[in-house]
């Protein structure tokens, strides 16, 4: 480097550093310590120099709670294109805010407080030097304007909106300050907890208004987001919480934002033709072009809502002066007056009116609950839904990319009146005129909509919109028309003219239309509720009708978790790091109580899927019929019995119906122990087989980790073949030489979903059935077709056992097991002591299990298993190409295991468990397992798809690129 001998010390490296104004570089010396070298330009402006270090010197002593840039020496060189001033500062610790990967809430927020300390260090310090004209300010942005001309069309047009914008601004009566004006994920840096922990640069400081601060960083943060508008609202809490805004700030702080924009991309253009080879000089100027195209949808008084719930202020202005107008207002009733009669109607997620799992695909099946649903109430209207999460909303027609995964619009921003049939008069509960009306033809859109103006006091002017209206009720009306209180206004229409629903008006109360003419969100997502919750305030403090009592929202999470603390086991763990509230499933989703939709991937037990409606209708059937005991003759137990061992090989042909996996290996330990005369098994390491005495003793997961008391005498075990690093993969020099029985799974599912060696079993068998034992296969997990070759997964083995336990798949979810020995077997069990079980293999268990084995058979769902495994293994083996932290995919159909390792194979379990997490936050229900939790377990209901493959797939790439995966 040119300029070392003008150190004044020694250096052992010099490292080049970006830079647009002074040339950047880090230094070290020989005793190890790091130092940033600035080197000012020729002909630097000295009076901004001292500037910049007055401003250091202010912040230092400012007592923040990150690093700040100090010179800690200065001097001026005469170079002979002029002279430059060399600056020796503190070398920050940290890594770029850029490099940071996930972008998280915590991270936004943090951004904000930073600008937050930045400011309200600020207000105190003033210089003459930053009072000047310069072009990074966002206040200067028309000064730029003429550079639009080297913008291509579509770029002009949408700079030319903006521009407009920014033409109107007048920020004269908001508070200004010396802004530090540069907070970007260049100059930001991150600690270990994923706070900023330095701001570096000051050289971009100016006088000018303070809010600039936030605006700039906002400019940043938004860029290469799905949804900028969150990464807004955590930057406005953050700074808000540290230096509190003004209202009048956030009236102008999205022009503010889309001004720092604009002086991005208007520069990138005059750089890039100036110095086409300087990267960094263009760096931002693409995602600055898409964020101002995705500013260009949202309207700027919807951002200002956005912008003043994170600062805690009501989202709308005038909502103050609306709830005080709406308290004494005197309203019409919306419905015909008098004789009808109301019920509450709960379409929340976890309502049992709705019906199992509806979604906008079944409205056919919704229709007629809500019908029922009136019937049984005697009831004209039902009513409900302000503010409520729906499972509705979860169709793909709801559906986004937001910044964490898929989201839906699920909760509801109106109250519905659901009635009997089409038809009935709706009338304006007060006067107004027509704002729009038309039709709204999206599926599960409002079909014929009205909205209408009020303003009923000088002032204040609101909206209120009727949805899914008949087709006649839009005749004679048009923007403008005038509306009398209590004027009938429209009927409410039948499904083919009201976007599809079941007869119901939408009833919805607006401060703002946002630009928008008859049509109006509904529906918002469950982050953003707040916001529109506070744009469309409560109908029903409007309405005269006689509406009954509001169904309660869910429990908070908080209290529902210290409740179950208190009650509930204290053995017993909650997954992930942010507990789940699930209140519906259906097939392969699981719904939480923001009306989240989540893909299960783990879930053997929903074999079927989740709810499947064969296997509900089944259980509901017999319900209402008969649930007793197996001690009298009923067809189900025995049709059961019969359709379980016509998938088993002919040896396997008597059964014993239980209520668990456990009770099934409990009861088939019990039948070793009388076939053979000995209680000695063999099982294999990591083996789970249930939570009882018994199983437990031969359960190497349990009594080997925590809180086990180790292997009991009786109990032999071999250790856990490992067939990526060629471990333990002939089991005869384990097996005992006494005489003992074998209970394994043919692939270990808690021991990390791993296959065992060809052979292993038949080897294992040979020993223990010639040392008198007999042998018992735990289908509790792999059973009833997952593995997509074999029904059973004992014949990926080629052997037949002499006892099969079957467990969680069986019932679909429903408490349902069963034990099929030979009847060799349940001649030596039948000893005279009668095995009876009260409520295995009762009728609804029955009927259970006979609905499921029917789904496997006619939705061909082994045939699945195999056809969707192999396609989800080809897509996992390219992420194993791609990360090396992926090191093993394994397994047949859909039980499969991604074992997850650094260099030389050892077990990643810190990044496992992270992605299991992150995936969570995503959508995605997965989970990890094996001896040390660093294999993820992919088990997903049978009617997991090839979409569902490639969107699983799409979401692990992102997050093992994610700083948290690597090791
Ligand atoms: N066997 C195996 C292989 C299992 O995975 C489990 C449960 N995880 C059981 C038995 C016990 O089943 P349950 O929890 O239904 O008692």
């Amino acid at each position: 480097m040119r300029y070392l001998h003008h150190l004044g010390f020694p250096v052992t490296d010099c490292h080049a550093l970006p830079g647009e104004v002074d040339e950047n570089f880090r230094l070290t010396t020989p005793g190890g310590e790091q130092l940033l070298l600035k080197v000012s330009p020729p002909y630097a402006n000295s009076a901004q120099l001292d500037f910049q270090q007055a401003m250091m010197e202010h912040l230092a002593d400012a007592d923040l709670p990150f690093a700040t840039p100090l010179a800690r020496e200065r001097y001026r060189i005469d170079s002979p294109e002029g002279p430059r001033f060399f600056r020796i500062h503190n070398w920050i610790e940290g890594r770029i805010l850029d490099e940071v990967n996930p972008r998280t809430p915590a991270l936004w927020r943090s951004w904000g407080e930073t600008c937050g300390h930045l400011c309200r260090a600020l207000v105190t310090f003033d210089h003459p030097a930053a009072h000047r004209a310069y072009k990074w300010d966002p206040l200067q942005v028309l000064d730029q304007q003429a550079l639009a001309e080297y913008f291509n069309q579509d770029q002009k047009i949408l700079a030319e909106y903006f521009f407009t914008r920014c033409r109107d601004l007048d920020v004269s009566h908001l508070r200004h300050s010396v802004n530090y004006n540069d907070a970007h994920e260049h100059n930001l840096l991150v600690g270990d907890d994923g706070r900023i922990c330095g701001v570096v640069d000051v050289g971009d400081a100016v006088y000018t208004a303070t809010l600039c601060e936030l605006a700039i960083a906002a400019a940043y943060a938004g860029m290469g987001q799905a949804d900028p508008l969150e990464a807004f609202r955590e930057l406005v809490a953050g700074y808000h919480l540290i230096f509190p805004l003004e209202e009048a700030e956030l009236e102008v702080l999205f022009d503010l934002i889309v001004a720092r924009l604009l002086l991005t991309v208007t520069t990138a253009a005059e750089n890039a033709r100036r110095e086409p080879a300087n990267r960094y000089l263009v760096v931002s100027q693409a995602p600055a072009w898409q964020l101002l195209g995705q500013l260009r949808a949202i309207h700027p008084d919807l951002a200002r809502a956005h912008f003043r719930t994170a600062a805690g202020l009501p989202a709308h202005p005038g909502r103050a002066a609306y709830r005080a107008w709406a308290a004494t207002a005197r309203t019409a009733p919306l419905l015909s007056p008098g004789g009808s009669r109301f019920v509450a109607m709960d379409l929340g997620v976890g309502s049992t009116d709705l019906g199992p799992n509806r979604n906008f695909e079944s409205l056919p099946t919704f229709t007629t609950h809500v019908r029922r649903h009136l019937e049984d109430h005697g009831a004209d209207v039902g009513i409900g839904g302000y503010g409520e999460t729906r499972p509705v909303y979860t169709t793909d027609d709801f559906a986004s990319t937001g910044n964490h995964g898929p989201r839906w619009r699920s909760v509801h921003l109106g109250l519905d009146f659901w009635t009997r049939g089409a038809g009935v008069p709706v009338h304006a509960p007060l006067a107004g005129v027509v704002h729009g009306c038309g039709i709204d033809a999206t599926a599960g859109g409002y079909g014929n909509t009205i909205l209408l103006a009020h303003t009923p006091r000088p002032g204040l002017t609101f909206y209120t919109l009727y949805g899914h209206l008949s087709s006649d009720s839009l005749e004679g009306i048009q923007a403008g028309t005038q509306v009398q209180r209590g004027q009938e206004i429209a009927r409410i229409g039948a499904p083919d003219e009201n976007g599809g629903w079941p007869p119901h008006l939408h009833f919805q109360v607006m401060l703002d239309v946002l630009g928008n003419g008859f049509d109006f969100p509904g529906v918002a997502y469950p982050e953003e509720a707040g916001v529109w919750l506070g744009l469309c305030p409560d109908p029903r403090t409007l309405l005269a009708d006689p509406l009954p009592e509001e169904v309660p929202h869910p429990d908070p999470l908080e209290s529902l978790l210290t409740r179950r603390r208190q009650r509930l086991g204290y053995s017993l763990s909650v997954s992930y790091h942010r507990p789940l509230h699930i209140l519906r499933g259906s097939l392969q989703y699981l719904y939480d109580h923001r009306g989240r939709r989540y893909l299960d991937t783990v879930n053997n037990v929903a074999h079927v899927g989740h709810e499947h409606p064969w296997v509900i209708e089944a259980a509901r059937r017999q319900v209402g019929v008969l649930n007793t005991n197996s001690r009298y003759l009923h067809p189900q137990v025995i049709e059961l019995a019969e359709a379980l061992t016509a998938t088993l090989p002919p040896e396997l042909s008597v059964v014993h119906f239980v209520n668990s996996g456990s009770e099934a290996n409990e009861l088939a330990l019990r039948m070793a122990e009388a076939a053979t005369g000995h209680r000695g098994v063999v099982a294999l390491e990591m083996g789970y087989h249930g939570n009882t005495t018994r199983t437990i003793d031969v359960s190497s997961y349990k009594f080997d980790r925590a809180g086990g008391q180790g292997r009991p005498q009786a109990t032999q075990i071999l250790p856990l073949p490992d067939l990526l690093r060629r471990h333990n993969l002939d089991p005869t020099p384990f097996l005992p030489l006494e005489s003992a029985s074998f209970i394994g799974e043919a692939i270990l599912s808690c021991g990390g979903q791993q296959p065992l060696p060809d052979g292993y079993l038949a080897t294992v068998y040979r020993h223990v059935r010639a040392s008198g034992g007999v042998c018992i296969a735990d289908e509790v997990q792999t059973g009833l077709g997952r593995t997509g070759s074999h029904y059973w997964a004992f014949g990926l083995q080629g052997v037949v056992p002499d006892i099969v336990t079957i467990g969680k798949p069986l019932g679909n979810g429903h408490p349902l097991g069963a034990v099929v020995c030979t009847p060799q077997v349940a001649a030596a069990f039948a000893t005279g002591m009668e095995y009876f079980n009260t409520f295995g293999g009762n009728p609804v268990s029955s009927a259970v299990g006979l609905a499921v084995l029917r789904v496997v058979r006619e939705e061909g769902l082994m045939e699945r298993a195999r056809e969707v495994g192999k396609y989800l293994t080809t897509q996992l083996v390219e992420l194993r190409a791609e990360f090396p932290l992926v090191a093993d995919v394994r397994g047949p159909g859909l039980f499969l295991g991604v074992e997850l390792c650094a260099a030389d194979l050892a077990p990643a379990t810190a990044p496992a468990a992270y992605l299991k997490n992150r995936m969570r936050d995503l959508g995605f229900l997965m989970s990890t397992d094996g001896p040390h939790e660093n294999v993820l377990k992919l088990k997903p209901p049978m009617c997991f798809s090839r979409e569902n493959a490639d969107l699983l797939v799409h979401y692990l790439r992102q997050v093992l690129r994610e700083d948290g995966c690597r090791c």
